[in-house]
Parts: C-alpha cells; structure tokens; sequence
C-alpha cells in the first residue's frame, strides 16, 4: 500500500509541511500581502510593481473568535455525521498585523479569548483514494 499525496487545498497560500502561510511583499514600501498581491502594490502612496515573495509569521494572537453550528459550504468536507460545531479564530499575525482567518484544531471557544497566543499548523480537510487534501489552521501556541 502507498502513501497517498498531500496536496494543499489551494496551491501556493501556505507550506504544506509546516503551514507557514505565503504572501508577497512590496520591495519598496514593505507592505505585505495575503492571499499573494502579484501585480502592483496597492498602498495608495505607492506606484511599485515590484512584490517578493514572503513567508508570514507562524504565530500570532486570537483578534476574534466564534463557532459554526452548522457545516461550511464547499470546499469544506464535513467529517462528522452528524456534523459537530468547528471553532474559527481570526488571528493577528505577529511581525505583519494582519488578521488571517482559521479553523482552530484542538480547542473550542471555551478555550479561547482574544489575545490568546496561537500557531499555525496543518491538517487534513479529506482524503480520496490518491490524496490528501491539506489546509492551515489555528492551534494554542505550546
Ligand atoms: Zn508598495
């Protein structure tokens, strides 16, 4: 039997070892930006088109934080019948400031509050017969 591929749900947003996400960033006024801007800085007092790839911080703090009840649309697979409520955190990245959006792994919103100190990991969304389907999420920082 051979192990089936790990594939990230969508291609070039994050490293699918380590979950690092992967952004650009303006070689001229340092903005940075996630999903990857690849065109034109769009800093309104900036004309550079000059963008270089970036890798995001790999922790940062619960900005928010909340619960669905009820399963995602696609692409989210649901892997519990019935489904069982998922936790969702909004984290400010530490070096960028930015809020990135994820599922939270191993902790419901009783285990969180804003400022709660978070990393980013990997997990599997699903799996068929040759791969797995790989995202980010949110875990507490260790
Ligand atoms: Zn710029």
């Amino acid at each position: 039997m051979s192990a089936k591929k790990r594939v990230p749900v969508i291609e070039g947003l994050f490293d699918i070892e380590t979950g690092q996400l992967q952004g650009t960033r303006c070689a001229d006024c340092k903005t940075v930006y996630f999903p990857r801007e690849e065109t034109l800085c769009r800093n309104p007092r900036c004309a550079s088109t000059k963008l270089e790839a970036t890798s995001l911080s790999t922790r940062g703090r619960v900005w928010s934080y909340t619960n669905s009840c009820y399963a995602p649309p696609a692409p989210y697979v649901p892997t519990t019948d019935p489904f069982e409520p998922i936790t969702i955190a909004a984290v400010e990245l530490e070096d960028e400031k930015m809020v990135v959006m994820g599922q939270v792994e191993g902790a419901s919103i009783e285990d969180l509050e804003a400022g709660t100190e978070m990393e980013i990991t990997t997990a599997v969304l699903n799996e068929d017969d040759e791969n797995q389907y790989i995202v980010w999420k949110w875990r507490k920082a260790s």
